[in-house]
């Protein structure tokens, strides 16, 4: 730091550093990669990670259901299911470290992830600072795509959002610096290759399950220079996908649209930057019943983590309300995974107990508290809605309304 009237060296020499790293990240990023193929693996290893807090509660009850759900594969050794222990605080705290080398050996063998959450030291609480673990595995991985589908069929809402996981206010997020006493600063990066690879991502989804609308959402007429590339970078990659519309918008309009229940209907794929990702997909799983009913995936070019979008709830478990906690957004994740392995099917069947489960019939619910189910409850009433015969039919009659 220099003082008020000292020279700015210092800080001009700390931001040629950061700036030299991050040209090394755009070059890295811009190297062409090939995309794991599930469809040519022998057998697909999927890992599960219980977490902390919550997680093990609801990571056990998603583990059951895809048993059930993969009863052959399993059989067959088409799929293996592979529990991975030691991502706990109590062992991240003893080692001070984010991921333990041997936890992220084990992670290297499988070829997706199902992960609990994950508790994050904070100020204040006594523990050491060490670095979340899902940032430290979404870096290892380099899981640039964060995944979110947002679903409530009776205000017509369809929305899946695909956040940028890798760029933005984050990726310096911890090297911001005083210039001097009373000048803070920090940094956004957004990089041509990075921001078209997200965007090339929403657009294929969009292709690949026929929705006819790719919404980008920046602050570009403010935020001209960074916000300015990813716009400019999804006007490109929008060339290449001629039969699916695409529109621009800014963050602040678009988060008030997301709340008029008229104009909301018409979203269906959105992409946008890290920060206002992060932001908006949280408004939006409130909207659909709230974070505990949400999953989301984390994927790159040749691995995949699949998460609830929540955290590790610590108050429930002290409160001794552990095994109320909802395991739907784990479930609605672990939906995720098997579509993205190329099991449409089993995600599909997946997807349909769970709307019925939780959205239609609802005969179990799960309020977190007391009152409502228990984790292990609700497992069983979606095991029971996997082996219904008439599965279909009831989602589809349901669907029709
Ligand atoms: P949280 O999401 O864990 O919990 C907030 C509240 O939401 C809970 O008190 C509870 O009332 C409710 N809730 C969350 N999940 C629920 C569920 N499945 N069923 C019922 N109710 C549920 O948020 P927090 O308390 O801010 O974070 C706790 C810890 O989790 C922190 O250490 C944080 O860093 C970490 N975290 C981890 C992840 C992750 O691993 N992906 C994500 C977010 C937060």
């Amino acid at each position: 730091m220099v003082g008020e009237d000292g020279s700015l060296s210092d800080a001009a020499e700390r931001f040629q550093v950061l700036l030299q790293e991050q040209v090394e990240r755009a070059k890295r990023i811009g190297r062409p990669v090939e995309w794991l193929d599930y469809a040519k693996l022998d057998r697909v290893v999927i890992g599960v990670i219980g977490g902390d807090g919550i997680g093990p509660i609801i990571a056990k009850e998603t583990k059951r259901v895809m048993e059930r759900l993969l009863e052959d594969e399993l059989r067959s050794g088409r799929v293996e299911i592979r529990e991975i222990g030691g991502l706990t605080i109590e062992n991240r705290v003893k080692q001070l470290k984010p991921l333990p080398e041997e936890v992220l050996a084990e992670i290297r063998k499988c070829h997706v992830l199902l992960k609990g959450p994950t508790t994050t030291p904070e100020e204040g609480s006594g523990m050491p600072n060490i670095e979340s673990a899902n940032i430290a595995i979404r870096k290892a991985f380099d899981l640039f795509a964060n995944v979110r589908p947002v679903k409530v069929p009776s205000q017509g809402i369809d929305w899946v959002f695909f956040r940028e996981n890798t760029e933005g206010e984050y990726v310096l997020g911890s090297k911001g610096f005083m210039v001097t006493p009373n000048l803070a600063v920090d940094f956004k990066v957004i990089t041509r290759p990075g921001s078209e690879r997200i965007i090339r991502l929403a657009f294929e989804h969009a292709r690949k399950t026929g929705r006819k609308r790719v919404t980008v959402v920046t602050k570009a007429n403010v935020i001209k220079t960074t916000d300015g590339l990813f716009l400019d970078a999804a006007k490109k990659v929008a060339a290449d996908f001629p039969e699916v519309k695409w529109d621009s918008w800014y963050i602040d309009v678009f988060t008030a649209k997301l709340i008029d229940e008229k104009r909301r209907r018409d979203f269906e794929v959105v992409v946008l930057p890290n920060l206002y990702g992060d932001i908006v997909t949280d408004e939006a799983a409130e909207l659909q019943g709230g974070v505990g009913t949400a999953g989301s995936a984390n994927i790159g070019a040749r691995f995949g983590m699949f998460e609830a979008i929540h955290g590790s709830a610590p108050r429930m478990v002290a409160e001794g309300r552990g095994a109320y906690a909802d395991p739907l957004s784990l479930m609605r994740a672990a939906a995720m995974l098997l579509e993205h392995i190329g099991m449409l099917e089993k995600s599909r069947r997946l997807a349909m107990a769970l709307d019925v489960c939780s959205l239609y019939e609802g005969k179990v619910k799960v309020t977190g508290r007391p009152d409502g189910a228990t984790a292990s409850q609700f497992g069983d009433y979606v095991a029971a809605a996997l082996s219904d015969p008439h599965l279909r039919e009831k989602w589809e009659s349901y669907q029709r309304g």
